[in-house]
């Protein structure tokens, strides 16, 4: 295939993937760029995906490029995009390799990072242990004992909601937390700064969210007072022809949410491509 495509799509996570699914079952020739990087990745499995429920990570991205390998109009290239502009009737993307491409609309699926605190332990257990969502994570841990790490209004809410998953719940506040225990890789407890052990299986924290690379700035997208890319309920951004699906988008940002918003961007994105309007899905 050449240069020209129908659709670029940045980033192969689930909401990048799925779009282009829709993308290459509607027969439109669509490039999907990724670095590799779905931000769940390094944990053991997805938690809460009806059908994939349990699924470790890196295997569901394996079977996504699997099932898009059956549509010939679709090919994946692990590579960044560095750089897109508006040009003409459509945009140019420059990739990391020096390449460009043309696309006449781009669909940004590039994810959220996700900002984990900085103490000593945390990266380790990221994802696992140490996790941000307990609908992601909360199952695994159930009635074991817990810490929230965090102060103010939003720990004593995350303290009430992980209340669900355990009767066994500890706040422990930032200046609290000396170290954590592990024993052959597993989290024991907690060590306050005054030489105190709380018993801890899980901590639940906050992870602010950050986006990732300088794609919606360089397009001129406007963002939402979160900090996130900000789309109509259609996933069109505020550039025509541009839309933006998963973390980087829509929240709560959870695999199951990312995948449908990257669906109904492939929807939209086709229904602009073939009918030459960026026309609203019709209801049947
Ligand atoms: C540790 C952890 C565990 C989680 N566990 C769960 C869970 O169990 N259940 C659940 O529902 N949710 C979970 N989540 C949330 C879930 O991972 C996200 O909601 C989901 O991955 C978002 O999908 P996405 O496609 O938007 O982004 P991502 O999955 O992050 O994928 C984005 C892709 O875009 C690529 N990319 C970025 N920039 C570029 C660029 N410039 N060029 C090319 N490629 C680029 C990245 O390399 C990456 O491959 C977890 C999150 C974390 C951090």
């Amino acid at each position: 295939m050449g240069d020209d495509w129908d659709c670029v799509v940045v980033g192969g996570g689930v909401a990048g993937m799925s779009a282009a699914l829709v993308l290459g079952r509607a027969r439109r020739r669509t490039l999907v760029l990724d670095g590799g990087a779905q931000s769940n990745r390094v944990a053991e499995h997805v938690g809460g995906l009806l059908g994939n429920d349990g699924t470790p990570p890196a295997e569901l991205y394996a079977r996504a490029r699997e099932e898009l390998a059956a549509y010939d109009a679709v090919v994946v290239r692990s590579d960044e995009a560095v750089d897109a502009r508006a040009e003409g009737d459509g945009f140019t993307v420059a990739l990391g390799d020096g390449d460009e491409v043309r696309a006449r609309v781009l669909i940004l699926a590039t994810g959220m990072d996700y900002e984990v605190p900085d103490v000593p332990g945390f990266r380790e257990h990221w994802g696992r242990a140490v996790f941000h969502c307990p609908f992601c994570h909360g199952w695994e841990v159930r009635d074991r004992p817990l810490v929230v790490y965090g102060e103010g209004e939003h720990a004593d809410m995350q303290a009430a909601l992980l209340a669900g998953w355990s009767d066994d719940v500890t706040l422990v506040a930032p200046g609290e937390l000396a170290e954590l225990r592990t024993e052959e890789g597993a989290l024991r407890a907690v060590v306050r700064t005054d030489g105190s052990e709380v018993p801890c299986e899980g901590i639940l924290v906050h992870a602010p969210l950050r986006l990732r690379g300088s794609l919606p700035e360089r397009l001129g997208l406007a963002l939402t007072d979160h900090g996130l890319v900000s789309v109509d309920s259609f996933g069109r951004t505020s550039v025509p022809g541009v839309y933006a699906a998963g973390d980087l988008a829509v929240a709560p940002q959870q695999v199951a949410i990312a995948l449908g918003s990257g669906h109904l961007a492939g929807v939209v994105a086709v229904r602009e491509l073939l009918l030459d309007v960026p026309a609203e899905p019709a209801t049947r």
